[in-house]
């Protein structure tokens, strides 16, 4: 069976820049980013002002568009999925029994994720939704209040592999070399 890695980890946890690193090194994994696949959308799409207040788009749009891109055939890093646990749920009742399921959570602390966003915006390499401070605030809260309930109960799960990575603050490549580690040590990835 293919795998399916869900990278986990709230904004500032370095999930994008990690997944990255992962394909470069790893050819073979497919990457499906859900915000990137919603920010691909018509700029007249109803989900789109949904995300610029920095909510989260109904479950039912985003699991449609899911099961179009998730293919057995395909080892698959899935970014930004699940948010919460009707997404957890969701996902495992539709791909536990079709992929080798692994979550990988960059385990960040809540003042390092808001130190990085600051940095983010003065450095001006933050996204539209990073600039307003009550949309940050916003997707932080849903992070520990709807996020993080989803991944405690995977963790919980007999259906997936959970491996929690500790983000701490030292250099990208530092955090990429704990988390390749693990990963390896997992069978996740071969480098
Ligand atoms: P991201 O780039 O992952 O931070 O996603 C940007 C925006 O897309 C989020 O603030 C949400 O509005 C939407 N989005 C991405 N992934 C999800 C998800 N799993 N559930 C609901 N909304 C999502």
């Amino acid at each position: 069976m293919k795998k399916l890695v869900l990278m986990a980890g709230g904004q500032g946890s370095g999930k994008g820049t990690m997944a990255q690193k992962i394909l470069k090194d790893n050819p073979n994994f497919k990457y499906v980013e859900t915000g990137a696949m919603l920010r691909a959308l018509p700029d007249n799409s109803p989900l789109k002002q949904i995300m610029a207040r920095g909510e989260f788009v109904p479950d039912a749009d985003l699991c449609n568009l899911l099961t179009e891109k998730i293919v057995p055939q395909h080892d698959t890093i899935l970014d930004g999925f699940p948010r919460q646990l009707s997404q957890a749920q969701w996902l495992l009742m539709k791909f536990a029994n079709r992929f080798d399921m692994v979550a990988v959570y960059l385990n960040i602390s809540r003042e390092l994720m808001e130190k990085r966003i600051k940095q983010r915006i003065s450095e001006g390499v933050g996204r539209a939704d990073d600039a307003d401070k009550t949309v940050v605030q916003r997707r932080l809260d849903s992070f520990f209040n709807k996020t993080v309930p989803a991944l405690d109960w995977m963790k919980n799960s007999k259906q997936i592999k959970f491996l929690d990575i500790p983000i701490r603050d030292v250099s990208i490549d530092e955090n990429y070399a704990t988390l390749t580690q693990i990963l390896c040590k997992n069978n996740v990835i071969t480098r």
